[in-house]
């Protein structure tokens, strides 16, 4: 078997942890297993590095931070072949020039374009156990890129990809994905089967397991993910393609507890106010989630929407801007909301999940802002203050009938 596997910052973060992982891949590379490792920086590596910069420059090229973010990464690799010879086995680090990875060339968020998988190939048909950097990248001009913070999952999905693996197995401090953040629902449980979309929902939506480009990658190209813990022998999340017709409609719940809103009230109802709006925020490169626009009456509407509360200013600018082009009458900011999502693939065909959701927040006395459905999620709008609430409300409502 071709096995990929990839260790993220913490699971190497210091000599005993580095041992840990040396062992674990030891255990599969004995079986007869062909073993690539895809590693991250150390435990805090690369923000140290960010700060590092921060005390030199408000505004370093892109390129250089690339050329320094990138080290962290390098030293993983070393170390751990270092580790693998000190116990007698057979390796080899390679970086991402060495190995191929070919990216676009936007420093700090750049795309795998072509893996060229010779390199690789040959150390397996040597028997060597090859360590490759996780997050960079190389481009067309043989600049180091990097693949956008947490990247190193994206590294790992797409090798397994262009090398067909038998297994890619994402290691990580927790041991697979929850039904809810544990931390704020008590009695979350591990998800054993989740599908691509619905991780990519889960993800978008703020449970940071995996990276959301490593997800979209492996559903394009059918690469089964385990998510487990490098540091116990449970099994773990699988994440996969297909639909289980047997499966709750319901298979997570996510918060987002940083969300604020903007209602513009009284907008002229002629054609066109929309795309203004909309237009200035795209231009401005704000994010907007959740819209609804009123029916309207005397010739104006409204229109609320919301957004990061990290975008607030900026909107405020760009709405403040704009108001007497729009014929805006009142304008309303209001921070200290949360998004509080159900996600599942069998929503869609399962009518009572969005009036079970509203049941559940009439009972725990929750007040609903604004709601949003598609065919695999659900969210609503709350106030920060009950996002708790909500969720292990919603928890309880569906996961507990599993
Ligand atoms: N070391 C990089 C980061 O911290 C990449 C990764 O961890 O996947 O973002
Ligand atoms: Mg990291």
């Amino acid at each position: 078997m071709l096995i990929v596997q990839k260790y993220g910052g913490s699971s190497v973060a210091n000599t005993e942890r580095i041992f840990n992982v040396a062992n674990r891949i030891i255990e599969y590379y004995k079986q007869g297993h062909d073993v690539i490792v895809v590693l991250s920086a150390q435990g805090d590596t690369t923000d140290d590095l960010i700060e590092k910069v921060k005390e030199i420059s408000k505004s370093p090229s892109k390129r250089e931070m690339d050329m320094l973010l990138s080290t962290g990464e390098q030293q993983s690799v070393a170390l751990m072949a270092i580790a693998l010879t000190e116990m007698g086995y057979p390796c080899i680090s390679l970086n991402a020039a060495q190995v191929g990875m070919i990216t676009t060339a936007d420093y700090g968020n750049a795309r795998i374009k072509k893996i060229k998988t010779e390199r690789i190939k040959r150390e397996i048909e040597r028997k060597n156990i090859v360590l490759v950097t996780g997050f960079q990248g190389i481009n067309n001009f043989d600049d180091i890129t990097t693949l956008g913070r947490g990247g190193s999952d994206t590294t790992a999905v797409a090798i397994a990809a262009a090398l067909h693996a038998d297994k890619c197995e994402i290691y990580t401090d927790v041991d697979g994905v929850y039904t809810a953040d544990p931390r704020v629902v008590k009695n979350a449980r591990k998800i054993k089967e989740i599908t691509y979309h619905e991780m990519l929902e889960l993800a978008s939506l703020g449970a940071k397991v995996l990276h959301n480009r490593s997800v979209e990658l492996a559903k394009k190209y059918n690469v089964e993910l385990v998510v487990r813990s490098s540091l116990t022998k449970a099994e773990g999340t699988i994440v996969k393609g297909g639909f289980n017709m047997e499966k709750m409609s319901v298979s997570g719940i996510a918060g987002d507890d940083k969300v604020a809103r903007v209602a513009l009230i009284g907008i002229d109802d002629t054609p066109g106010k929309a795309f203004e709006v909309f237009n200035a925020l795209a231009k401005g490169n704000i994010n907007v989630d959740l819209i609804i626009q009123s029916i309207g009456h005397e010739g104006k509407k409204d229109i609320s929407f919301t957004i990061d509360t990290d975008a607030l200013e900026d909107t405020k600018k760009i709405i403040n801007n704009n108001i007497d082009r729009l014929g805006v009458k009142v304008v309303d900011f209001e921070q200290d909301l949360a998004k509080v999502s159900i996600v599942g693939a069998g929503m869609a065909t399962d009518a009572g999940v969005a009036s079970s959701m509203f049941e559940a927040m009439f009972d725990a006395h929750i007040n609903i802002h604004m709601i949003s459905t598609s065919d695999i999620k659900i969210s609503i709008l709350v106030n920060k203050a009950d996002m708790k609430k909500a969720m292990c409300a919603l928890h309880d409502k569906f996961a507990l009938q599993y």
